[in-house]
């Protein structure tokens, strides 16, 4: 257990931009990184496993969690609510363990506000058609479909600007090596440098 405090990051992007892929390799190689499992009322897609992808609850128990000041930021997207447990964050952050949220730009919002030393990445799509080759997926759903999503990428988009870092995905790796340099240039920043460093700088110093 280390006596320093994890940095928390917040990842936002349009769906369709590779962020829970990225995030996914993110964390399986770092070791003190951990995403958060986020609560939500969005019934489970084939293939999703509760308390893996997310915890799946009804509107009631989302609700109750919500009155009694559970989550550290919470918002509806598409329809559904989302909403980040504050207890889990803190107990990772206090371990020394970074911790990801992967949300949406309102929870990007809220967080920061509450917690000003979040670190926030937006993660951008490298070009229109990109997107939209993405959207499309395999092809099967309406054209007005593929439309109301291109405007909610739109929509998503648009909140780029209040990001601390942007890395454009692009290449896979290239992005997923962005996303590491961040975290690792954090790491290197003077001031929890002095605490790490203290015995080098003590034994340096000395005359
Ligand atoms: P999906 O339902 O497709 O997994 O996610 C829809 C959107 O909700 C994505 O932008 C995702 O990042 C966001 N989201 C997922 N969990 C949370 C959360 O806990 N809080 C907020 N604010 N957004 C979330």
């Amino acid at each position: 257990m280390s006596s320093e405090r994890g940095t928390l990051y917040t990842i936002a992007a349009p769906s369709g931009a590779g962020k829970t892929s990225l995030v996914k390799a993110l964390i399986e190689s770092k070791t003190f990184v951990q995403v958060s499992v986020s609560h939500t009322t969005r019934p489970a897609r084939p293939g999703e496993v509760d308390g893996v992808n997310y915890h799946f609850v009804s509107h009631e128990q989302f609700q109750t969690m919500l009155e009694a000041g559970q989550f550290i930021e919470s918002a509806e997207v598409f329809g559904n609510h989302y909403g980040t447990c504050q207890l889990w964050v803190e107990e990772t952050l206090a371990q020394g363990i970074d911790v990801i949220l992967e949300i949406d730009w309102q929870g990007a919002q809220q967080v920061k506000k509450l917690l000003p030393a979040t670190r926030s990445i937006f993660i951008l799509p490298p070009s229109k058609e990109a997107l939209l080759e993405r959207l499309t997926g395999r092809g099967q759903d309406e054209a007005s479909v593929i439309a109301g999503r291109m405007d909610e990428a739109i929509s998503e988009m648009s909140h780029y600007v209040e990001a601390d870092y942007l890395v454009v995905n692009e290449c896979f790796d290239t992005a997923l090596k962005d996303l590491r340099c961040i975290i690792r240039a954090q790491r290197l920043f003077a001031e929890p440098q002095h605490a790490r460093q203290a015995a080098l700088i003590g034994e340096l110093l000395s005359s």
